[in-house]
């Protein structure tokens, strides 16, 4: 925030902070004692009431966050009583007011200095996790070690050998006895089990207990098994199975899942957007929070919220309950009718302490209520765990309702996993754009719902004729995307034709009408096309080149400039019979 930030230790900022909550506060009693005296008994002054319910209610809140615990009390009777008085409980009286005037007064007489303040209670000592390093944020997953363990020896093999084309060293173990022996020799970074052993149906569970409570480990564990019954999982789950994966094995969901629980910290650093008023427990909060290694924005005001959030891609928002010209709940109301943020995480620090408010508060739809003063620690946790969370959902929400295949975005992220992978281990790979052909007229001629059996179908054939490595994306509505891996251009092309050629011989029916359906396919071959943003570039120009040239046909891509691989120049397979 401030440029300070980068120099003043955390307890030094604080400091500055306190001494800044100090410097204010007279000016604030001034204001409540001016808006007091606007008041007389039975008045319906309603702004003016909430007001000064805003003033102490910060009051009390600020002043126990910096720890000046004797602000507290005061500020809380007074708050208490307005509060009553807004929600018709309370009759504005000659003697409520002048215990308010009093209330006013002693927090004007307290005798505050900003070094004498006790910390928050629950905080012992200051201690914030440090800022991990860039260089652990990331992708590489070189350096993660799976252990796999199934009694099977070509299973093992397979899945093994198809791990490492996605970067991770796999060490395949056929016995328990030798997983045993190589864990307590080197601690994985996770473990592949089987769940059914010749030792017992539960022996991979089993013998997972024995290796947490004997040698320590403490690393994640997948389950896979031809079993999948309640039983079986119940069983994997009570052994901490972070996942459970019956056979066959899809790769790239093994994937997926290790590259969830392997990394554990976020490629990019959590996204907080803190709304409050109070300026100065604004900018606490955001240091806290920074010092662990999350980016900040701050909105002092409501009417900023919308502006910033349209820049700063928040995972999470921070806000306070009470804030002038718009609540707490309102802004959350207004968030949640926003399409974009109806699933972002919102959490209310407030010093409410109600359990009605803060249910009423909640009501709309936020993620949690954190009671100010909070410890930083608390804070750091509460915002982290959510955040992750939402990252989580996110990354599962990957796939094509339709046709269960990768959506647009994580086929692109495949693509730049993929291609990175080729370059390190110098292997080609080739990517394909799939676009049906006058898709358009199926829909006319036959609905909708038979355009999306097409859809389906054609997405299955992707999915069973590929070979288990590659990976298939649905790209948009009726265009496709696959990933060859390990496939030089020559390869893939004899692979995409086989495919074109299968699908145009199948028969769709459709009330007794019979039709069929074909697709042209645009090919581009890494290394010719060095990045993932140049294969989906060639691709989708050797597409167009496809339609162009009469539909129902695969166009390789050329490559600009450099060498031309032979196979690469520009080949067509001649349309057979286009309907
Ligand atoms: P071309 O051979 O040039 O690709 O012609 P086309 O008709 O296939 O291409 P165009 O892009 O003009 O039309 C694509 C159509 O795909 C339009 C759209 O209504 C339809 N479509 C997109 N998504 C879906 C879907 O999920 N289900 C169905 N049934 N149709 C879809
Ligand atoms: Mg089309
Ligand atoms: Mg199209």
């Amino acid at each position: 925030m401030t440029p300070a930030r980068d120099t003043e230790s955390l307890d030094q900022i604080k400091s500055r902070l306190r001494g800044s909550f100090l410097s204010q506060l007279p000016d604030r009693l001034h204001q409540a004692r001016a808006l007091l005296a606007t008041l007389g008994p039975g008045t319906e002054d309603r702004d003016a009431l909430q007001t000064l319910h805003r003033l102490f209610h910060t009051l009390k809140g600020s002043g126990a966050s910096f720890g000046f615990t004797s602000i507290e009390a005061p500020a809380k009777a007074a708050e208490q009583a307005l509060a009553q008085v807004l929600d018709g409980r309370l009759a504005v009286t000659e003697a409520l007011l002048t215990r308010l005037h009093e209330q006013v007064d002693t927090l004007a007489r307290l005798d505050l200095d900003p070094a004498d303040a006790s910390d928050t209670p629950h905080r012992p000592s200051f201690a914030l996790p440090a800022r991990r390093p860039g260089a652990d944020r990331g992708g590489d997953r070189r350096e993660r070690l799976i252990y796999l363990c199934d009694d099977d020896p070509d299973l093992i093999q397979q899945l093994a050998q198809q791990l490492a084309c996605f970067g991770y060293q796999v060490r395949p173990f056929p016995t328990l006895a030798a997983l045993h022996e190589a864990i307590r020799a080197q601690t994985p970074a996770a473990v592949i089990m089987d769940v059914t052993f010749p030792e017992g149906p539960f022996a991979g569970p089993e013998a997972l207990d024995l290796l947490r409570e004997d040698a320590g480990l403490a690393a994640p564990c997948v389950f896979i098994s031809n079993r999948d019954d309640f039983a079986a999982r119940l069983r994997a789950v009570r052994a901490a199975g972070a996942a459970y994966c019956p056979k066959p094995i899809k790769t790239v969901e093994i994937v997926e899942i290790l590259d969830l629980i392997t990394d554990r910290t976020p490629t990019e650093p959590f996204h907080v957007l803190i709304v409050d008023d109070d300026r100065d427990l604004a900018e606490y909060h955001a240091m806290v929070l920074e010092s662990a290694g999350m980016v900040i924005r701050v909105a002092t005001a409501p009417d900023q919220v919308l502006g910033l959030l349209g820049t700063f891609s928040a995972d999470l928002v921070l806000m306070d309950l009470y804030m002038p010209d718009c609540s707490g709940p309102e802004l959350a109301r207004v968030l949640r009718q926003i399409p974009d943020y109806t699933s972002l995480p919102i959490i209310y620090v407030s010093s409410e302490t109600n359990m009605d408010r803060q249910f009423e508060a909640m009501e709309v739809g936020v993620d949690g209520f954190l009671t100010k003063p909070i410890a930083a620690e608390r804070l750091v946790t509460e915002v982290r765990l959510r955040a992750e969370r939402m990252r989580m959902l996110h990354a599962l929400m990957v796939r094509d309702s339709l046709t269960g295949l990768f959506n647009h975005n994580t086929i692109l992220q495949f693509l730049e996993v993929a291609v990175a992978s080729a370059k390190r281990v110098d292997r080609p790979l080739c990517f394909a754009m799939i676009d049906i052909d006058r898709f358009k007229q199926v829909n006319d001629t036959y609905g909708h719902a038979t355009g999306d059996q097409v859809l389906m179908a054609l997405s299955r054939t992707l999915k069973l004729r590929l070979r288990n490595n590659d990976l298939v994306g649905r790209y948009g509505g009726e265009e496709f995307a696959v990933i060859l891996a390990d496939a030089a251009i020559d390869e893939a092309h004899r692979i995409i034709e086989t495919l074109r050629a299968g699908f145009a011989e199948v028969v769709f029916t459709s009330d007794d009408r019979e039709f069929s359906c074909t697709f042209s396919a645009g090919l581009a071959g890494f290394p010719a096309f060095a990045t993932a943003e140049a294969l989906t570039e060639a691709a989708d120009q050797a597409l167009y080149r496809a339609k162009d040239g009469g539909r129902n046909r695969v166009v390789l891509a050329r490559a600009e400039a450099g060498p031309i691989p032979d196979a690469a120049v520009l080949r067509e397979t001649e349309a057979p019979n286009i309907p």
